[in-house]
């Protein structure tokens, strides 16, 4: 690097959002010396524990936003559901990095899902879908089985309805479901396997990924994060973080992003990698590294938004990496957990335990078989 960085050591950077992504942003970021101060609508947010600084307002009251922009050096965010108007007021007073760009592209999936096949990557076949008519033209023209989502707001599967391959389809019935809002229907993937390639691009433009992790949900909520993804081929592994490159350029992207893909096996060739959707933001997927790399994707994100040289993302000495997550009362077993020599064990400082909520997460560092 030649230039000196407009972020040091002492400056201070703001995060908007305060949940459990925030909090492990600001412990990264505590621990480079710098200043945080986080922005979040809920006084008991997770990240207030361990910031220097907290602003408690709504995220379209702009005048909170502006203030809060201009008393810090950098901003960044730990979720991609900020409305464009807030994104416009903190970029006007202090970089927001990522841009409001990939915020953009990545808060709507028709944008994102045409933005990823305009770079030649594959996604799963998608129609647009307002009224019952053009559901019914939809599951024509991609049949059954496929997935009908909101093109907006969804996370961990809310927005969502399978239509199956069998029975009838009431497509005003399931339309009204989603109270009118914009969808898009989407062909289902007959995956082997799910994926993500978690990856940091400063704004220089280096770029450095993690190796692919395979990742395992119930009830639509990730549950166990696996590294190496086991029995992913070489080939499938590069393709998948050469993705996730492309991506990172074309959003000219600074910070961590994860991007989530479904491996489809092809008779005895390597997996065909199919992208589904685009993070933009530190992930779940990405909690393995802060005891499994030699950089966690938090300490990497701090070092992409402050300007700074990225750190290895290389996975530590041979071992393999569990990552599980403690979702609702999976978390009473705490006491249980820091018993076990081989977990690191992680509590997000969340009061009550309700059914789907992340609570923590669990890491164990495992001999390589
Ligand atoms: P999403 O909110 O798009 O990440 O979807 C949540 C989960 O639903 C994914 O992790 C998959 O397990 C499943 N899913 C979503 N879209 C598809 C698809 N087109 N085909 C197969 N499974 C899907």
């Amino acid at each position: 690097m030649t230039a000196t960085p407009e972020v040091q050591p002492g400056s201070t950077l703001g995060i908007v959002g305060g949940g459990q992504l925030g909090r492990m942003i600001a412990l990264a970021a505590a621990n480079y010396g710098l200043k945080v101060h986080v922005f979040a609508p809920d006084d008991d947010s997770p990240a207030f524990d361990v910031c220097a600084m907290r602003t408690v307002a709504a995220y379209d009251d702009v005048e909170a936003l502006t203030r809060f922009a201009a008393g810090v050096d950098v901003v960044t965010y730990e979720f991609e559901n900020i409305p464009a108007a807030a994104a416009e007021a903190l970029a006007a007073k202090a970089p927001l990095r990522p841009n409001a760009g990939a915020l953009a592209t990545t808060q709507d999936r028709l944008a994102e899902k045409t933005f990823i096949n305009d770079l030649g990557i594959e996604t799963a076949p998608f129609r647009i879908v307002d009224t019952p008519d053009d559901l019914v033209r939809a599951l024509d023209a991609i049949g059954r089985p496929a997935i009908l989502k909101t093109r907006r707001f969804g996370y961990d599967g809310k927005g969502q309805r399978m239509i199956r391959a069998e029975g009838d389809v009431d497509a005003a019935a399931i339309l009204a479901e989603f109270d009118g809002a914009p969808c898009i229907l989407e062909g289902f993937v007959p995956f082997e396997a799910e994926i993500s390639v978690v990856a940091a691009r400063g704004p220089d433009g280096a770029f450095a990924a993690y190796e692919p992790c395979a990742n395992e949900h119930r009830d639509h909520i990730l549950a166990v994060t696996r590294v190496p993804a086991p029995g992913i081929a070489p080939q499938t592994e590069a393709a998948a973080i050469g993705m996730a490159r492309r991506i990172a350029e074309a959003l000219d992207y600074v910070g961590v992003l994860a991007v989530e893909m479904f491996l489809v096996p092809q008779g005895d060739g390597p997996a065909r990698v199919v992208v589904n959707e685009i993070a933009p933001r530190v992930h779940n997927s990405g909690h393995w590294t802060i005891e499994g790399a030699i950089t966690s994707q938090f300490a990497q994100h701090v070092r992409a938004v402050c300007g700074w040289p990225l750190g290895d993302p290389a996975r530590v000495g041979g071992m393999a990496v569990e990552m599980h997550n403690l979702i609702g009362d999976e978390v009473s077993d705490w006491a249980g957990l820091l018993a076990q020599s081989s977990a690191h064990l992680h509590l997000y400082g969340k009061g009550e335990a309700r059914p789907g909520r992340k609570m923590g997460h669990v890491t164990r560092l495992l001999p390589k078989t």
